[in-house]
This record gives C-alpha cells, structure tokens and sequence, in this order.
C-alpha cells in the first residue's frame, strides 16, 4: 500500500475529490499518511527584492521582518483551510492525515519539491482546480504529471 500519499489542495472540488479518493484508498492503513498542501506561489506575495530603498510597493513593507510576518499568515490561513476540509472528510480514516502549507515558486515546482523532501510514492490530485478555463487538464496537473516520478492519480 501507499505510505504517503500528497493531496495538493487549491480548495477546489476536484481537490476535495481526490481527498475522498485518497481517503478511501489509505484510510484502513494506520501507517499511512495522507499529507494535504497548498502551494502559495510566491509571486502572489510581494517580491522582498523590492523592498529597497526607492521602491514602492502596494504593500508599503518596510522590514523584512513584516515580510516574514506575510508569509507566516499565509501559510497559516492554508493550513487552517487545508486543516478543515480534512476534518469534514476524516470520517472513520485510520490514517494519519496532515494538512500542511509551502511558499513556492509555483504550484508545480512547490509538489515536486515535496514529494521528494516527504518521501511521497502516490499523488492525487485534481484533473481540474480553480481556473475558469475548460479544458482535458489543468496547467498545475499536467506540469505534476511531468515532473514527479511517482505515480499520480487524477480526480474528477
Ligand atoms: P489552470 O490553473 O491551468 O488555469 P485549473 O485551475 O483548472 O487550471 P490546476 O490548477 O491544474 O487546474 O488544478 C488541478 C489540481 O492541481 C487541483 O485540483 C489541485 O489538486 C492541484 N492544485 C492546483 N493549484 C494548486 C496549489 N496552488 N496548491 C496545491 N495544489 C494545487
Ligand atoms: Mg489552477
Ligand atoms: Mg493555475
């Protein structure tokens, strides 16, 4: 069986989907884990490169220590998101299940990194997510499926 498998989770439908499906695949396995993360792409945080002196930003930081301060509440929000999808699925799940938050340069390269930094052998996740935009396969998926080694799953 699957000892972790990687939900990436955008809050969309198809993401709680592959929750259930995850769920029901580690569920009766008490040594799972079943790890649900958000990706915050750093690009929709503001750039501490431009945070110098002359620079103007919409965010007016003035340290960096308020960057950091940024970050943690973003990261902390996901989480808690992530924390309360998992709760109204848990059920009777026997795994462990965590629901964790990573800054990231994009989504893709956020899930890469992680499944190798949390031993990851299965993805699964969306064929869809937020985007409006109809299509096979959503741009975050089709980058996951092209850059993982592991197995991943899409999730109508
Ligand atoms: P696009 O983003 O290409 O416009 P889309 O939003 O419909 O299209 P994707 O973003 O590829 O499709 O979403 C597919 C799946 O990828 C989601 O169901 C979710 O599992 C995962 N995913 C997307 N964005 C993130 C993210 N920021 N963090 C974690 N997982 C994500
Ligand atoms: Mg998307
Ligand atoms: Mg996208």
């Amino acid at each position: 069986f699957f000892k972790n498998i990687l939900v990436p989770y955008d809050e969309s439908d198809h993401a709680k989907s592959a929750l259930h499906v995850a769920l029901g695949m580690a569920g009766q396995y008490p040594e799972a884990k079943v790890h649900v993360v958000t990706v915050i792409p750093s690009a929709a945080l503001p750039n501490p490169t431009l945070l110098g002196e002359g620079f103007e930003t919409p965010y007016a930081i003035a340290d960096p220590s308020s960057y950091e301060r940024i970050m943690d509440t973003a990261v902390k929000r996901a989480v808690a998101d992530a924390e309360e999808v998992v709760d109204q699925s848990r059920d009777d799940a026997q795994c462990k299940i965590v629901a964790d938050a990573v800054i990231a340069g994009s989504p893709v390269e956020g899930i890469a990194d992680y499944v190798e930094s949390h031993d990851i052998d299965l993805v699964v996740m969306g064929r869809r997510g937020l985007g409006a935009l109809r299509g096979m396969l959503g741009s975050v998926s089709f980058g996951v499926l092209r850059s993982v080694d592991v197995p991943v799953m899409t999730v109508r």
